[in-house]
C-alpha cells in the first residue's frame, strides 16, 4: 500500500517538531506535521520560554536592592508591563519563525490546521482533507486543568498570564506545583501582592521534603502570603474584583486568580479511541517503552503520554521514536535520573531520589548544608541556600542531589552528569572545590547529617 507520507506528526511542540525534523533530514522520510495553534508548542509559546523571561524580569528589583549594599546609588523605577509584554511576544514570534523554518528547511510539509486521527494510517484535517501516512505520531501535549466549583470560570491559567492587559494589584495563585510556585514568585517579583493557596500540608509534593520546606520558607520570607491546607470553595465577581471564599476562613478579594492545579493530556476529540488507541484512566495515550501505542502504526511522545512532562524528555522521546522506526534501531528514551529545576526565587534544582524515596529503598547517608551565601549575606540578607546529597551506604553512589539556591538550575545540570555517570560520594570528595562558590559545598560536606 502506498501512503501520502511516511510520517504524519500531529502537534508542533518540542517532541513533535524534533521527531519530524529528524525523520525528514536524517532518515530521508517524507514527513508532514499539523499544528492548530502556533509552532513551538507549550514550551515556546506559553510555557518554559515566556515563563523564564518573566523570571528574569522579576529578579531585577532584588538585584537593585542588593546593589545598594555594594555601594551603588541604585533605585528601581516602575515596571512597564506593556513594554515588556511587547518584547516578550516579539521574541516568541521570532522563535516560532525559527521552528517553522527548521521544519521547512528539513523538507517537512507543514499544515497550519488541526488534524485528528481517522484510522491506523489516516488523519483528517479541519478542512475535511484526508491524508494517509505509514506512521502517525501524536504529540499534542497537554493543557491546564481547573477543577469545577462555583465561580471557577473566573480563574485564569498560566496560558493567560502572558497576555494580561495590566498587572493586577493583588492576586491569588491556587496550587502547589511547579507552575503555581513559579508564578507566585514571578508576580511577587514584579510588584504584585501575591497570596497562594495549596490544599496539602506542604508545596511541591514529590520533591525532597527538606527542599520543599526550604523553598516555602524563602517564598514566605520574601513576601508571598502562602497558605497551606487551604482550598477555594467558591468565587464571585464583586465590584470588579474576585471575592474568594475558602476552607480556612482566609476569604479575601483579588484582582486576579490563577489556577495551576495540574495539566491534562490533549486527547479529547482526537479520534484516538475510535481508531483503537488505548488511553489511560486520566486520558493520556498509553504507550510502551518505544512510545508505540496499542495501534502499531501510531506512536505518541511528550506530555500527551503523561510520563515525565518536561520539554527535554519529549525531545528525547521524539528522537528515540525516529531511531526506532526510521533507522531500525530500537531505542528507548531514558527516563532515569532526569534533572529538573523549579524556577522559584531562589530556584530548586533536583536530580535522582529524594531522601524519602531513597530511605524506603536502602540504607542511606544524607549530607545536607544550609548556609548564607556570600553575595546576599554581604547585602544583609538572612536567606540561606541548601545543598543536599543522598548517598547509598552500600554502593556509595550519590542517589540524589537537591539544591535550593540562585541559579540552582544551572548547578543541577552539571551535578546530574556526575550522578548519571554513577559518581560515588568519594568521587565528589576527590573533586577539588571551586572557591569561593556556593556549589563548592557539594564537594566539601564531610560528615553525614544523618543516616537512615
Ligand atoms: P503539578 O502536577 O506539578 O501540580 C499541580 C498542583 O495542583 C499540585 O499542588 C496539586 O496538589 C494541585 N491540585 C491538583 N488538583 C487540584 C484541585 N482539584 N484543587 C486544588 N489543588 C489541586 O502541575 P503544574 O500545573 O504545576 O505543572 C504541570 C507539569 O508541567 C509539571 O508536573 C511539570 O512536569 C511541568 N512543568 C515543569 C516546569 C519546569 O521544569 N520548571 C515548569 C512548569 C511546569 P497535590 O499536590 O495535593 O496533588
Amino acid at each position: 500500500m502506498s501512503f501520502d507520507y511516511d510520517l504524519f506528526v500531529i502537534g508542533g511542540g518540542s517532541g513533535g517538531v524534533r521527531a519530524a525534523r529528524l525523520a525528514a533530514s536524517e532518515a530521508g522520510a517524507r514527513v508532514a506535521l499539523a499544528e492548530e495553534y502556533r509552532m513551538g508548542g507549550t514550551c515556546v509559546i506559553r510555557g518554559c520560554v515566556p515563563k523564564k523571561l518573566m523570571v528574569f524580569a522579576s529578579a531585577y528589583p532584588g538585584m537593585v536592592d542588593e546593589a545598594r549594599a555594594y555601594g551603588w546609588d541604585a533605585a528601581i523605577g516602575a515596571f512597564g508591563w506593556a513594554g515588556f509584554k511587547d518584547n516578550l511576544h516579539a521574541e516568541l514570534t521570532r522563535l516560532e519563525g525559527i521552528y517553522t523554518r527548521n521544519l521547512v528547511n528539513a523538507g517537512v510539509q507543514v499544515f497550519d490546521t488541526r488534524a485528528v486521527v481517522k484510522d491506523a494510517h489516516t488523519v483528517a484535517l479541519a478542512s475535511g482533507e484526508e491524508i494517509t501516512a505509514k506512521h502517525i505520531l501524536v504529540a499534542t501535549g497537554g493543557q491546564p486543568f481547573v477543577p469545577e466549583f462555583p465561580g471557577s470560570d473566573l480563574a485564569v491559567t498560566s496560558n493567560e498570564m502572558f497576555h494580561l492587559d495590566a498587572l493586577p494589584k493583588k492576586m491569588l495563585v491556587v496550587g502547589g506545583g511547579f507552575i503555581a510556585c513559579e508564578f507566585a514568585c514571578i508576580m511577587h517579583g514584579l510588584g504584585v501582592e501575591v497570596t497562594q493557596f495549596y490544599r496539602g500540608a506542604q508545596i511541591l509534593r514529590g520533591f525532597d521534603d527538606e527542599a520543599r520546606g526550604h523553598v516555602a520558607d524563602l517564598m514566605r520570607g520574601r513576601g508571598v502570603d502562602l497558605h497551606v491546607g487551604t482550598d477555594v470553595i467558591s468565587m464571585e465577581r464583586v465590584d470588579g474584583r474576585i471575592a474568594v471564599k475558602c476552607t480556612t476562613g482566609h476569604d479575601d478579594r483579588f484582582d486576579l486568580v490563577m489556577y495551576a492545579t495540574g495539566r491534562v493530556p490533549n486527547t479529547a476529540g482526537l479520534g484516538l479511541e475510535q481508531a483503537g488507541v488505548r488511553l489511560t484512566r486520566n486520558g493520556a495515550v498509553e504507550v510502551d517503552a518505544y512510545s508505540q501505542t496499542s495501534v502499531p502504526s501510531i506512536y505518541a511522545v511528550g506530555d500527551v503520554t503523561d510520563r515525565i512532562n518536561l520539554t527535554p524528555v519529549a525531545i528525547r522521546e521524539g528522537a528515540a521514536f525516529v531511531e526506532t522506526v526510521f533507522h531500525g534501531r530500537p531505542t528507548v528514551a531514558d527516563h532515569e535520573l532526569v534533572a529538573s529545576a523549579v524556577f522559584t526565587q531562589p530556584e530548586l534544582g533536583t536530580v535522582g531520589l529524594t531522601e524519602e524515596q531513597a530511605r524506603d529503598r536502602e540504607p542511606i547517608e544524607v549530607y545536607s548544608a544550609a548556609f548564607r551565601p556570600m553575595q546576599s549575606l554581604f547585602a544583609g540578607s538572612d536567606d540561606r541556600v541548601m545543598m543536599k546529597l543522598i548517598v547509598s551506604r552500600e554502593t556509595r553512589k550519590v542517589l540524589g542531589c537537591h539544591i535550593v539556591a540562585p541559579n540552582a538550575g544551572e548547578m543541577i545540570q552539571l551535578a546530574a552528569i556526575a550522578i548519571k555517570m554513577g559518581a560515588t560520594k568519594e568521587d565528589f570528595d576527590r573533586t577539588v572545590a571551586v572557591h569561593p562558590t556556593m556549589a563548592e559545598e557539594l564537594v566539601t560536606m564531610k560528615t553525614p547529617t544523618r543516616v537512615a
